[in-house]
């Protein structure tokens, strides 16, 4: 069964009386389990596109099936219960917190979901990702790549089915980005997510089942590795 469907889902932003289709008429579905990447140049829709199947925003037209819902006949707060409960994001900018411990960033996603281990949980998944004894410090005290391992174990927390990723590595030196692929692939393989990640990258691309390129917001190519 797809876990994500995207049905003829056009995107049309207007800024005073200007036009703009990001866009147009895009059709594909991504299969539970697997891993898909969207690639394509700078401007492409490849952010937009990733916002509207996260049920981040919503599509002018067409629709988004994610896990049995479409997106479009859902209220704001259904889908934000949809994301709490099962899709978690991996940012280009991290986006933590910045007012939260790295402890308290991953407990989050465990709080939204009342999870009364919540903080045990957090521990386990900040040592799976290398950075337990970084448990009490804040992000300004960490660096880029630590801080990305903090927005992994955050994503993993409430053990999603669709995890998002965008430009995970883009703010990264290749090393560290390396390493940061690795353990997204790792994690995703152990815990059997689906991933749909966003990326410039050729070489992070070939590491996904199957990759999607985009340009002018239609859908140029599909090719499964
Ligand atoms: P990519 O991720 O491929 O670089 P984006 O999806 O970020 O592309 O952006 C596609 C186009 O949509 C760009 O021209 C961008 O300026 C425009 N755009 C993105 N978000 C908005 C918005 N909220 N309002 C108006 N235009 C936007």
């Amino acid at each position: 069964m797809s876990i994500l469907s995207v049905q003829q889902v056009s995107k049309i932003y207007q800024s005073g009386s200007r036009k703009l289709t990001v866009l147009d008429n895009v059709n594909f579905s991504i299969e539970a389990g697997q891993t898909a990447a969207i690639v394509g140049p700078s401007g492409s829709g490849k952010t937009t596109l990733l916002g509207l199947c996260a049920g981040l925003d919503y599509a002018t037209s067409g629709s988004v099936v994610l896990n049995g819902h479409a997106l479009e006949n859902l209220s704001e707060d259904q889908r934000a219960e949809i994301r709490n409960q099962h899709v978690g994001f991996i940012f280009q900018n991290f986006q933590l917190l910045p007012t939260l411990t790295a402890l308290e960033n991953v407990m989050v996603p465990l709080e939204l979901k009342k999870r009364k281990d919540a903080k045990k949980k957090a521990l386990e998944l900040l040592e799976k990702v290398g950075l337990a004894d970084r448990a009490t410090h804040y992000p300004t005290q960490l660096s880029g790549g630590e801080q990305q391992r903090v927005s992994i174990a955050r994503a993993f927390a409430n053990e999603p089915k669709i995890l998002f990723a965008d430009e995970p590595t883009g703010n990264l030196d290749t090393e560290t980005g390396d390493m940061i692929e690795n353990l997204i692939f790792d994690l995703n393989k152990q815990l059997g997510t689906t991933l749909i990640l966003v990326t410039h990258d050729p070489e992070l691309a070939k590491k996904t089942n199957r990759i999607i390129r985009i340009k002018g917001g239609k859908i140029q190519e599909e090719q499964y590795v």
